[in-house]
């Protein structure tokens, strides 16, 4: 019999969402005429823009006839969706890249799991608390760790409380690490890092020979100026830092399946024996090997997005959503509950009130305002006694729930 990965084992069953929708279905069965509003999902609701589909469409076209037919394209991307990305994107931040340092691919959970395959799992890693799941479970899956404790933490891992004494950005770890993730604007507090912020975490990986992964899935919904939208706007860190994006959030990818991995020609590792080796080499190797590119359509779409029109519509879609973060914001505050994020990021993070635990915040929120979130606890020991509403539902619903909300708190 074939001997499994024992590492799977070492995994917590999926509690959160599982949790989330037993408990709403026993709810929705006990009261039939609540009318559930969700705000817990992280997945947008707004349909393609018409600049994107129509490229998707004519790119499908394409296929149908012999002179335009695509195949297997560039396991790295079609460089005229590379280069658009570059000029259109990257460009504008005073971040200068090559065509060669950027690797189109399925999607940022992907690629923030199968960067693993090229690190040595000797490697120490630091994740945030509370965290984007992912980053903790694919070192769990590839062995890094040992056992859970009782609180949720792994060990082996180096865990950085993202609190509010903190403004949810970490504070540099006090043991030497090897590998940092890093997500700005954050899910799930919604929070960002300024410069300054960023610059420090730079410093400390240049001084310790560190790697930074940098998920800047959310980038688009900044909406402050001055905060960095990729960390290579802080210098030096095209030497120690790998940054992904996405299409996901940014356009409506979700479904569509489109994102990007910047590995940068200067940034090293070293071998077993000490020799520095660049890990744009390595993960060329990786994707040119295991992965077989982004479908043609989905490029050509993706490329839409930067189209004058593309963008501007595109625009509209993230400022729909972060109006109703602002709505989600401003409400929450007027019941006069604590809350964070919602500025530069589709999430708020409310901490909640009397010092309820989040689950049970949770299950007040629900039985009283019909209203579901996601509880912080889910995301990490550190996210206990916070909640995370999403900004990504329909305007309607959004209104509604506020209104509730502030009908239940706001006396
Ligand atoms: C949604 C999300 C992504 C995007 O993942 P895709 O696989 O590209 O859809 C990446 N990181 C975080 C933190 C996210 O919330």
């Amino acid at each position: 019999m074939a001997h499994i990965n024992d590492n799977y084992l070492k995994l917590k069953a999926g509690y959160l969402f599982p949790e989330i929708g037993r408990r709403v279905k026993a709810f929705a069965a006990a009261n039939p005429d609540a009318k559930i509003i969700r705000l817990g999902i992280g997945d947008v609701t707004r349909p393609l823009v018409p600049a994107v589909l129509d490229a998707f469409h004519k790119a499908v076209d394409d296929l149908a006839r012999a002179e335009t037919f695509h195949g297997y394209g560039p396991e790295q991307g079609y460089e005229w969706l590379i280069d658009t990305i570059i000029g259109k994107s990257y460009k504008p931040l005073g971040v200068e890249l090559k065509t060669n340092e950027m690797f189109m691919s399925d999607g940022s959970k992907c690629d923030c799991a199968n960067i693993l395959d090229i690190f040595d799992l000797g490697n120490v890693v630091a994740i945030g608390d509370p965290v984007y799941p992912v980053y903790n479970d694919t070192n769990v899956m590839v062995g890094r760790t040992g056992e859970v404790d009782a609180k949720g933490y792994y060990e082996g891992v180096v865990y950085l409380p993202c609190t509010e004494e903190n403004g949810f950005t970490p504070d540099l770890p006090r043991e030497k690490v090897d590998i940092i993730y890093l997500c700005f604007p954050n899910n799930p507090t919604g929070t960002v890092a300024t410069k300054e912020e960023l610059k420090k975490w730079v410093d400390y990986a240049l001084a310790h020979d560190a790697v930074i992964l940098f998920d800047a899935a959310y980038e688009a919904f900044i909406t402050e100026p001055g905060i960095p939208h990729s960390i290579y706007e802080v210098e030096g860190a095209k030497k120690c830092a790998i940054e992904f994006r996405s299409f996901s959030k940014t356009a409506g990818f979700t479904g569509v399946r489109c994102a990007l991995t910047v590995v940068p020609e200067e940034l090293m590792g070293k071998t077993a024996s000490g020799e520095r080796v660049p890990l744009n080499k390595l993960w060329n190797r990786r994707q040119s090997t295991k992965f077989n590119g982004v479908s043609y359509p989905v490029q050509k779409a993706a490329a839409a997005v930067y189209s004058e029109e593309g963008w501007k519509q595109t625009k509209e879609v993230i400022d729909y959503y972060m109006e109703n973060a602002r709505i989600i914001r401003e409400g929450l505050k007027a019941a006069r509950l604590t809350v964070y994020g919602g500025v530069n990021a589709p999430y708020i993070w409310l901490k909640t009130p009397e010092g309820m635990s989040s689950w049970d915040f949770f299950d007040k929120l629900l039985s009283e305002c019909h209203v579901v979130g996601t509880p912080g606890s889910g995301f990490g020991p550190s996210g206990e006694g916070y909640f995370r509403l999403s900004a990504f539902g329909h305007r309607e619903n959004v209104e509604e729930a506020v209104e509730r909300i502030k009908k239940k708190w706001g006396k």
